[in-house]
């Protein structure tokens, strides 16, 4: 290790635990993954230095199952080639219907026309212009869409730059974000999982375009918390538009974010000469000893979830941890917040048998796990 000095500034301790690794932007479905497992300390200080995950975990053995496949993409491009076509003349028949759209002009904007140096100052000053006319004496009478945008969020003091798949502009109203995706609703109901991540993608954005009003001085509240999901329909490709309040979404966002940004404390409880380092070669090659990255993240504290198999690169790697451990995170973020201060799964047999004695405060969860373990008993005799 290279018994580096932290004292100071944040940023640079954050630099100084991703070392000599080229730091990995943030896209938005690794903003949205924050949202997915907030307590988590190895992660914050992972995704705060910039970490590249992915690569850390290759490096480590325990490579992340994540990455559609071709096929899937394929469906995919299709399928929002379709909502788009002809100047979005699908998408504008079901949000007429969905958000009462009064307007039968629509006007189409194709930011990606500009290039993509300027996409950038081409979208702020499209949504600038756009927010001005909803304030106007006269506002214009036309709603339009915005494809292709980019938008940026500041990241622990990265900038990240983001791109939804469409923005709908409704005069009048707000601006509400639309969010193509290709897994089916059949018969009303989608994978919970899936509409769970992209409600999280979809709140990524609407913080980015309430962040970037903000600073050109509208009101944030322009953009709705209502995001428009568009899925195809039963087996056909024909895309639903259903509303998808996040709320919820955007607050535990928030929340991540100031946390990133104040990553002091988890800072402050690492050793000094602690780094994620992997040491790349001149091919970008990782020359570290595995061994050794291995001990040096057994210093974070990690919440293993299985909920983390879908939303994190390090998932392998801390389900490995937790089971050596014997951790009761491996049942489920359910159990594990209803077993309280218990950590392990032999701490809470041995709780529940009377073969351990609980700590202090302990004592409630030890008398309802032996109240479980003898209602158990009673249902086996
Ligand atoms: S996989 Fe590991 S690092 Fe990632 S969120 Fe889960 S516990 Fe944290």
């Amino acid at each position: 290790m290279t018994g580096l000095k932290r004292e100071g500034d944040p940023v640079r301790r954050l630099e100084a635990l991703r070392g000599t690794t080229p730091p990995r932007p943030h896209d938005a479905r690794a903003i949205a993954a924050l949202a997915a497992n907030p307590g988590c300390a190895r992660r914050a200080l992972m995704d705060g230095a910039g970490i590249d995950k992915d690569a850390a975990a290759r490096h480590l053995g325990f490579p992340a199952p994540f990455g559609q496949s071709p096929f899937a993409i394929t469906r995919g491009n299709m399928f929002e080639a379709l909502v788009k076509a002809d100047g979005c003349a699908e998408l504008l028949r079901m949000l007429r219907e969905l958000l009462d759209l009064p307007v039968e002009e629509v006007a189409y904007h194709d930011v990606e026309n500009v290039g993509a140096h300027l996409r950038h100052t081409h979208t702020r000053s499209l949504l600038d212009h756009a927010a001005r006319s909803t304030t106007a004496a006269e506002p214009v009478s036309a709603a339009t869409f915005y494809d292709h945008p980019l938008l940026s969020l500041s990241i622990a003091g990265h900038t990240a730059y983001l791109e939804p798949d469409l923005v709908a502009f409704q005069l009048g109203g707000r601006f509400h974000v639309v969010e193509v995706k290709s897994f089916s609703v059949i018969d009303g109901q989608a994978d919970p999982a899936a509409v769970a991540a992209a409600a999280r993608q979809a709140a990524v954005y609407v913080l980015a375009m309430r962040t970037t009003l903000e600073e050109l001085g509208h009101d944030p509240g322009l953009v709705s918390h209502d995001v428009v999901l568009v899925c195809p329909e039963n087996f056909a490709n024909r895309p639903v538009a259903t509303l998808v309040d996040v709320r919820k979404q955007l607050a535990v966002l928030r929340r991540q974010l100031t946390r990133m940004t104040t990553l002091d404390r988890l800072l402050d409880a690492l050793p000094d000469d602690l780094t994620f380092d992997l040491r790349p070669d001149d091919d970008g090659r990782p020359t570290r000893p595995v061994a050794e990255l291995a001990d040096a993240l057994s210093r974070t504290t990690a919440r293993y979830a299985p909920d983390c198999l879908s939303t994190c690169d390090m998932c392998f790697f801390c389900r490995d941890e937790a089971r050596q451990e014997g951790a009761s995170d491996l049942l489920g973020r359910q159990v594990r917040d209803e077993l309280g201060g218990v950590a392990s799964v032999a701490e809470a047999l041995g709780l529940a048998d009377g073969t351990r004695t609980p700590a202090e405060g302990q004592e409630e969860i030890a008398r309802l796990l032996r109240n479980a373990e003898r209602l158990r008993r009673e249902c086996l005799t």
